[in-house]
């Protein structure tokens, strides 16, 4: 996949832009605060389905502006293919191909992107939900059918929640109802976990791999899915069954605590170098070869899934590598796309790299 082009009004510091892309390597660079991890999130948007750093699309708009219009063209197996963004107040408008879609289920997996920036390096030592994000983010960009587990899931969890807050609360509940929702978080939840074990499994062979090249054999990468569920289940309805029963264990002590102890909301993607956990023990260089090797993992196992590579965002973190893993990422690039930002121009780049200077919102070429 190819991204060909992004538009952009009133997003952020940016006025009005029109930026066109090469295959390969893009080098957006500029001072600080010019904009380029603004052109970044504008991208972004599209493969998440939102802004990686705002809470709300409100902070997206230029400030004194009514509304932002982000506008993306790019190339799958399929075609050309452009998406479009606008949002003004309370009016939000998505379109494919100049056709309106409904909703952020919808754009999701049409244009696929892999994000790396400075706050990932928090993925190894930070909480488990970012890393279920990371989990999260991979697979929904893979299979539709995974988002759609993932809102009910959600669903059925808050409404599980909401009952067991009112019970903590010495009000009346329905005991039916309790069951009928944790009947729904256990479907949903068997589908969400088979599909981010078979992920993982996925992801460790090729993360495992990439970790090998970049430390010279030295560091052993390893990840596993960590759940409640025993290792071996690994079929749709005994994860589902497994999942009613676990939903009743410490029902009383979810009554009295007010909220869901057990389910895939819980679960977290635990990370090993050398036979150790690389939360507790990873230093800071090994943190971000496990990331890089993660990311660049993350695009491996959508190209096997999907049948093409997803387009490489690097944001501001190539310079924080040291030249062999730099080396590695550029020299690997293959069909890939890569689109990077840097404060400063990498003289080594070969003549090939499309450099783009940032400067107050503006992108011009050299
Ligand atoms: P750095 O090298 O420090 O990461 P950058 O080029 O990536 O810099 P951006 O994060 O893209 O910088 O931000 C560029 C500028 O956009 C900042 O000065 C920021 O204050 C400004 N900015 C952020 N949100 C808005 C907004 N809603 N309206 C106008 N300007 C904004
Ligand atoms: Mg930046």
């Amino acid at each position: 996949m190819v991204i060909k082009k992004l538009k952009a009004e009133n997003f952020r510091n940016i006025k009005s832009c029109d930026i066109d892309f090469n295959c390969g390597v893009n080098m957006l660079y500029g001072n600080n605060a010019q904009g380029k991890t603004n052109a970044v999130e504008a991208m972004y948007i599209f493969a998440r389905g939102k802004s990686f750093r705002a809470r709300e699309d409100k902070e997206l708009i230029r400030f004194g502006e009514e509304g932002f219009r982000i506008y993306v063209e790019y190339e799958d197996r399929g075609g050309l293919n452009s998406l479009e963004y606008a949002f003004f107040g309370k009016e939000r408008r998505r379109k494919k191909n100049g056709y309106k879609i409904e909703s952020i289920k919808e754009m999701i997996g049409n244009f696929k992107a892999v994000l790396f920036y400075p706050d990932d390096l928090g993925l190894v030592k930070d909480s488990p939900e970012k890393r279920r994000d990371f989990l999260n983010i991979a697979i929904s960009q893979c299979y539709g059918s995974y988002i759609s587990y993932y809102y009910n899931y959600k669903k059925a969890l808050e409404n599980r929640n909401c009952l067991l807050k009112f019970s903590s609360k010495g009000m009346y509940v329905d005991e039916n109802e309790l069951i009928s929702w944790s009947h729904y978080m256990a479907e949903y939840a068997a589908h969400i976990y088979i599909m981010r074990r078979e992920y993982v499994e996925k992801l460790r062979v090729y993360s495992q791999n990439i970790m090998n090249e970049i430390s010279g054999g030295k560091e052993k990468l390893d990840i596993y899915y960590k759940s409640n569920l025993k290792n071996e289940i690994l079929d749709i309805n005994a994860a589902n069954e497994e999942y009613k029963k676990i939903l009743t264990y410490e029902l009383e002590r979810e009554k009295i605590i007010g909220s869901s102890l057990f389910g895939v909301h819980r679960d977290d993607l635990e990370i090993n170098i050398n036979g150790k956990s690389a939360r507790l023990f990873a230093s800071q260089g090994q943190q971000r070869s496990i990331v890089l090797s993660l990311k660049l993992g993350e695009g491996e196992v959508n190209k096997d899934i999907c049948g093409e590579y997803p387009v490489f965002l690097f944001d501001d973190v190539l310079s924080e590598l040291d030249e062999k893993r730099r080396k590695y990422v550029l020299e690997g690039i293959g069909e890939k796309q890569i689109i990077i930002t840097s404060c400063e121009e990498d003289k080594n780049l070969s003549e090939e790299v499309k450099k783009i200077i940032v400067n107050s919102g503006e992108y011009s070429l050299i």
